[in-house]
């Protein structure tokens, strides 16, 4: 199916085109919309996300005959997975990081997500670890994702002169032999460990 090309900051348009190539996925597939029990959609957390999310129902709720549409963060939703399968045996509390164009963490506690009403109460990626540093798209100056979200693990390849395919590419490992890549994941990293730490503090050790 070719859909058309859309400027990546426009996000309405990308919903539009995620919707579309759903609704030809399970046409493919002769799934009918109304025999689902529901559609859930992941998005990454952001300074914008609520305005993501009203895009996301727009696009996926005017489809005719779908289900009901419930949107949400990607990390919250990793966090609620985890806790759901108990995937750490006896673990009562679950921290997910989700590390794409943004660093988003969600928190399951007893089976429940803790999320505030912007669902933004993770978005750790907004934590300064760079006094004056690279300039934010929140306002701020050093934040994580300035570091070491993928868009700017990326963007500093670019600058280094070194080309990656995809975002996907920088974690090959025939890739992470460069030395410059290696230089810029270790950084990104170390910042990452340092707020993780910080939270994973906040939340409690697990006692043994
Ligand atoms: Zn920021």
């Amino acid at each position: 199916m070719r859909l058309p090309v859309v400027d990546p900051e426009d996000f309405s348009a990308r919903m539009e085109n995620a919707a579309s190539l759903l609704a030809a996925l399970l046409a493919e597939n002769k799934v009918l919309p109304l025999s689902l029990g529901g559609l859930g959609i992941g998005l990454p957390a952001s300074v914008r996300y609520p305005l993501h999310r009203k895009s996301a129902n727009h696009a996926f709720g005017r489809q005719s005959g779908w289900p009901r549409v419930s949107v949400n963060i990607n990390a919250d939703l990793g966090a609620l997975a985890h806790a759901n399968r108990r995937t750490v045996p006896g673990a009562r509390k679950y921290l997910y990081i989700d590390v794409s164009s943004t660093i988003t963490a969600g928190f399951a506690i007893d089976g429940r997500t803790y999320s505030n009403i912007d669902h933004v109460v993770g978005d750790i990626g907004h934590t300064v670890v760079e006094e004056g540093g690279w300039l934010c798209e929140c306002g701020e100056r050093g934040c994580l994702n300035t570091l070491a979200s993928t868009r700017a693990i990326m963007s500093q390849l670019r600058d280094l002169g070194v080309a990656a395919d995809s975002e996907a590419a920088i974690f090959e490992d025939s890739f992470m032999e460069n030395p410059t890549v290696s230089r810029v994941l270790q950084r990104a990293g170390l910042a990452s460990g340092e707020v993780i730490a910080r939270i994973a503090l906040f939340l409690g050790r697990r006692q043994s």
